[in-house]
């Protein structure tokens, strides 16, 4: 058992244990310790969740068109419609809505995010949850009712990727060429592809030589495993499968894989650190006895608990927020715990309190004593996503389980019939790669096309010296061009719909603005873009040290170059504030920010 830190001397200890442990996993080569994968070649840019589309191309003029069908696309199309702005059409890469969770089907595949708030206009809809944490196939089922709902089947080209974009002044409009050689001429175009679309491999030696089944989590082959979300994967009881990677997509198949696997290795290179979920079935008369406008006040309830606004009740109650409360009350805890403040600040005895009953927890669960030590992770608790899920940790106690423990390594090398980790080889007939997405890339690769805007200049010529954009969004030079979704210069929210829904309505008003005034567009004012910069300094929470001390990973872009990470990109006060800076700025400041054209 480990307690929180009392002594400078115990605390010293602790750091200088998180920072051995950091310095194990850090890699020279950075980013560069990932191998891309190829989004027009079969294994990722085919959908094998929908039969091949067959049709002609098309040529069609528009108001709008939106980049991704995925939560960004529905929202947008359902702020327009609301909007009366109809004439839109939505370019989608897969067979159907839902994006992400399009793609990513593998079992036992959730949400973290309680789906009362994250599944996107089920309070509108009455549509119930089942539970509080749903399965991927509940979250695809609604996007694809979404669909349905909005008639949004005749305005989407499903399978079809975007090539080109190109912006045509003499036109006013924005010249979409698609991979199936449709031009599309837009008016608007709205970029919501995503910030985790395209996921990524580990370069390790020898993986293209590996001979048996492998594939992504993101791309789950059930007609190799059997089974399907919920479990029961038969096609592997005869089977030795490796999953590399223990991040959030990781830790939730593993319990499956542990159940279905003749023998199951874990490739760990840095621990989870996962605590409890509580997963619920939705009571039915909690649903009814909702009030309209119970999910705007819910879904701000938790952005506000999370930034430390505390409203002063709790209506989500899940251990999300039991965490942002302990961080906001952080000095009354620390207190309580019998912390000196000359020791320890508040928050990081709350850190310390947090990861120490983590690590606990696994010293109760795990049977085996090197593989509870093996398994517990040393660094602060907010240096990755927080995970939560229920029998996680009691999965290494099954006899065909083995952790592989590469201690921040990661595999030597893929022979064609097995991992090798120090020597040892152990064959297997499977590799799946649980290693996660390329994390925010910058917009001229995320969609797989470049953008064009006045003058031919080339998006990542523009921001050569750096991202300049207003609100994370607009961006001159590029008229009449909204992305959404992203966090750089935006606001990260732990509840991504969130977000989405207030920049959906944020764009349908811009667009309305300019239709509204009889003109044929809008680019910002560079002085608009400098004044969001210089807010972006002023708002910056950055704490750099921190993030360098963390063990590396996508929010401080893997520990080379931290400033530039993921953590460091956001507006920092918080997801509440960012969305009344929006409210604001269309009240006091579009008419003067935005320039009309034509
Ligand atoms: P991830 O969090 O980036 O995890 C990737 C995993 O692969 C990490 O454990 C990483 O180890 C490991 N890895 C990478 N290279 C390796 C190597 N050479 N050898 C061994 N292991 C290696 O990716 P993810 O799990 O797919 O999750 C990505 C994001 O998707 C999440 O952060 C979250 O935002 C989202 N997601 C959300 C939910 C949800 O419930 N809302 C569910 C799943 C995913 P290191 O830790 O050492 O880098």
């Amino acid at each position: 058992m480990t307690d929180v830190p009392r002594t400078s001397e115990e605390l010293h200890l602790l750091k200088q244990k998180y920072l051995e442990e950091r310095d194990k996993r850090l890699r020279p080569e950075g980013l560069g310790q990932y191998r891309e994968v190829d989004l027009a070649g079969a294994e990722y840019g085919d959908d094998p969740y929908a039969p091949p589309i067959e049709r002609a191309a098309i040529e069609r003029e528009v108001d709008v068109l939106m980049i991704g069908g995925g939560h960004a696309g529905l929202l947008v199309a359902d702020a327009l419609i609301k909007g009366r702005v109809d004439d839109f059409l939505i370019v989608e890469k897969a067979g159907g809505f839902g994006g992400t969770w399009y793609w990513n089907r593998y079992p036992d595949c959730r949400c973290d995010i309680e789906a009362y708030i994250y599944m996107p206009l089920v309070d509108e809809d009455g549509v119930m949850p089942s539970q509080k944490y749903v399965r991927s196939s509940e979250i695809r089922a609604n996007a694809a009712r979404i669909g349905a709902k909005l008639g949004l089947g005749d305005k989407t080209l499903f399978q079809t990727g975007v090539s080109s974009a190109r912006w045509d002044e003499a036109a006013m409009r924005w010249v979409i060429g698609t991979d199936r050689g449709d031009t599309i001429r837009a008016r608007f175009v709205c970029l919501g592809s995503g910030p985790m679309s395209r996921p990524k491999l580990p370069d390790i030696a020898g993986i293209e030589r590996f001979k048996g089944r492998t594939f992504h989590t993101s791309r789950w082959d059930y007609s190799y495993t059997g089974g399907d979300e919920t479990g029961n994967l038969t096609g592997l009881a005869d089977k030795r499968v490796a999953l590399i990677g223990t991040g959030a997509s990781g830790v939730q198949v593993i319990p499956r894989l542990a159940e279905s696997a003749g023998h199951f290795y874990v490739v760990q290179r840095t621990p989870a650190a996962v605590d409890d979920r509580y997963n619920q079935v939705t009571q039915v008369d909690w649903w009814n006895s909702l009030k309209p406008g119970w999910w705007e006040e819910r879904a701000a309830n938790f952005a506000g608990i999370s930034v430390g606004e505390a409203p002063g009740f709790d209506l989500v109650a899940d251990n999300w927020t039991a965490l942002f409360a302990k961080f906001n009350s952080a000095a009354a805890a620390a207190a309580a715990a019998g912390v000196r403040k000359e020791v320890l600040s508040s928050s990081e005895a709350v850190d310390f309190a947090i990861m120490n009953a983590i690590r606990n927890k696994i010293d109760e669960r795990v049977q085996d004593r090197a593989t509870a030590e093996a398994l517990k992770p040393w660094y602060n608790y907010f240096c990755k996503r927080p995970l939560f899920l229920d029998g996680y940790y009691e999965t290494f106690n099954r006899p065909n389980v083995k952790l592989v423990d590469t201690q921040g390594r990661g595999l030597d090398a893929v022979t064609e019939n097995a991992i090798v980790f120090d020597g040892k080889e152990h064959e297997v007939d499977c590799i799946i790669y649980a290693s996660g997405f390329e994390v925010a890339v910058p917009l001229d690769r995320a969609g797989g096309f470049e953008l064009f805007g006045r003058d031919g200049v080339r998006l990542s010529e523009h921001w050569q010296d750096g991202m300049v954009t207003l609100h994370g969004l607009f961006t001159d030079g590029f008229p009449n061009l909204c992305m959404i979704g992203g966090v750089r210069q935006a606001s990260f929210s732990w509840n991504v719909s969130y977000i989405l829904k207030r920049q959906a309505e944020h764009f349908t008003r811009v667009v309305k603005h300019c239709l509204g005034s009889g003109s044929r567009g809008f680019t910002v004012r560079q002085q608009a873009e400098q004044e969001w910069l210089a807010e972006l300094d002023r708002a910056s929470a950055v704490d750099i040290m921190f993030l360098s001390e963390c063990t590396p990973g996508y929010l401080n872009n893997e520990g080379s170059d931290v400033a530039g990470g993921l953590a460091s990109q956001g507006y920092g006060r918080g997801v509440l504030a960012y969305a009344r800076q929006l409210e604001e700025w269309r009240e006091k400041a579009m008419g003067s920010d935005l320039e009309l054209l034509g």
